[in-house]
């Protein structure tokens, strides 16, 4: 516990606890949203916890399609404040409804839509904020360019508060594409559902997500929807329904699409002739309700996971392409030698895999195992 929670409501007073601080060698824990999973926020050495939450001024400038935001502003209400003007903020961790563009800087964030649009460094244009010893700096400027010196914007994005606290930043906007387009294709092993996401990406679709999900992670969703509801298989997309009913879960990937209406459909056309050829188990959408159907399974394997275990260990995974399907593999070695669930589900555009060792935590020989 920190022995306080510092909520400052100015610049003066951030440098000012800043100083003090320092004065005193006070350990001070930057905290935004709070949603880390890395343990970073926790003040570890004790101290002041500087809680910067409560910033939350956002200006859109559409012309030159900036956000001028404040570090406590959430991702989603940053994204609804760039759509009133037909732009995007196009960073989406899971996290969006919780997470700060604050913590977000500080993580170098990523999300669904890594895959074609990068991930939060791409988007920082300018900081604003304080040194540890509570000096203002300012990195970069809100210009369309800016060369001019040593980079020093980029070495605190992704540096987790431990360079100084962002007080503002400038953050660069796209265009909101008009329509999404998806698809959910189901497959009987990992390996062709992999190869399949390879053989795409080498035909040169852009998707804007392309996730993966093994047959373990969608076992896990069956057994907690049908828990819950018995009727809830019925619901499920038809290329799925088949397979919920069967011993051995498939493997999914799930493509998402967009651009303009026109863009999007001529993606998807190209992309179902392409899908065909691969599994007869596939379905695709451009209204909202059928396609908020096809991500449900992928939306709620987090939460699924805890049919597995009542703790999970949640690894954050990056690999080159070529070695995908070896992780996965691996992830069953681990099963098999340890006796411990692993379902692992992540965004295959960009390799990188979220690998779960679920548990139970009451099982003292089990905790052990997963550790
Ligand atoms: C359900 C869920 C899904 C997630 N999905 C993703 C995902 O898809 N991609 C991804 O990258 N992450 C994901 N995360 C992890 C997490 O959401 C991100 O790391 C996020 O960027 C943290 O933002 P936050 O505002 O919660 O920061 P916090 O957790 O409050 O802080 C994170 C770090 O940033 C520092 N920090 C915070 N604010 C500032 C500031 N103003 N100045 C300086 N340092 C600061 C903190 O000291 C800490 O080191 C997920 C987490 C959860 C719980």
């Amino acid at each position: 516990m920190p022995s306080a929670r510092i909520r400052p409501n100015s610049e003066d007073s951030v440098e000012a606890v800043l100083k003090l601080a320092n004065e005193h060698l006070i350990p001070v824990t930057t905290r935004g949203g709070g949603t880390a999973t890395t343990g970073t926020t926790s003040p570890t050495e004790g101290g002041w916890v500087l809680d910067v939450s409560g910033w939350t001024n956002c200006h859109i400038d559409p012309v030159a399609r900036m956000a001028f935001v404040q570090p406590g502003v959430t991702i989603a209400s940053l994204d609804r404040a760039a759509a009133e003007h037909g732009l995007m903020y196009p960073v989406d961790p899971g996290s969006h409804n919780h997470a700060t563009i604050g913590g977000n800087i500080a993580t170098n964030a990523g999300g669904m839509r890594a895959a074609k649009y990068g991930v939060t460094r791409d988007y920082v244009v300018a900081l604003e904020g304080f040194l540890p010893t509570g000096e203002f700096v300012r990195w970069g400027a809100n210009l369309k360019k800016f060369s001019a010196g040593f980079n020093m914007r980029d070495l605190w994005v992704g540096s987790e508060g431990s360079l100084g606290v962002i007080t503002g930043a400038v953050i660069k906007l796209v265009k909101r594409p008009e329509t999404r387009a998806t698809c959910l294709a189901v497959f009987p092993s990992a390996e062709a559902a992999l190869t399949c996401s390879h053989d795409l990406l080498l035909a040169g679709h852009s998707p804007s997500a392309l996730e993966f999900l093994d047959a373990e992670t969608v076992g896990c969703t069956f057994s907690f929807w049908k828990k819950r509801d018995a009727t809830a298989l019925d619901h499920l997309p038809i290329c799925l329904r088949k397979w919920s009913y069967q011993p051995q879960p498939p493997a999914i990937l799930l493509v998402e699409l967009d651009g303009s209406e026109a863009a999007a459909r001529e993606q998807l056309t190209e992309l179902e002739l392409f899908i065909k050829e691969r599994t007869s188990d596939w379905m695709s959408a451009m209204d909202e309700e059928t396609t908020e159907l096809l991500w449900k399974i992928r939306r709620s394997c987090s939460q699924a996971m805890f049919e597995l275990g009542s703790r999970k260990l949640n690894e954050d995974v990056v690999v080159p392409f070529d070695c995908q399907l070896a992780l996965i593999n691996y992830a069953s070695i681990l099963q098999e030698e340890y006796g411990l669930p692993t379902p692992t589900f992540g965004h295959a555009a960009d390799g990188n895999f979220h690998v779960h060792i679920m548990y139970d935590e009451a099982n003292k020989e089990a905790s052990a195992k997963a550790q």
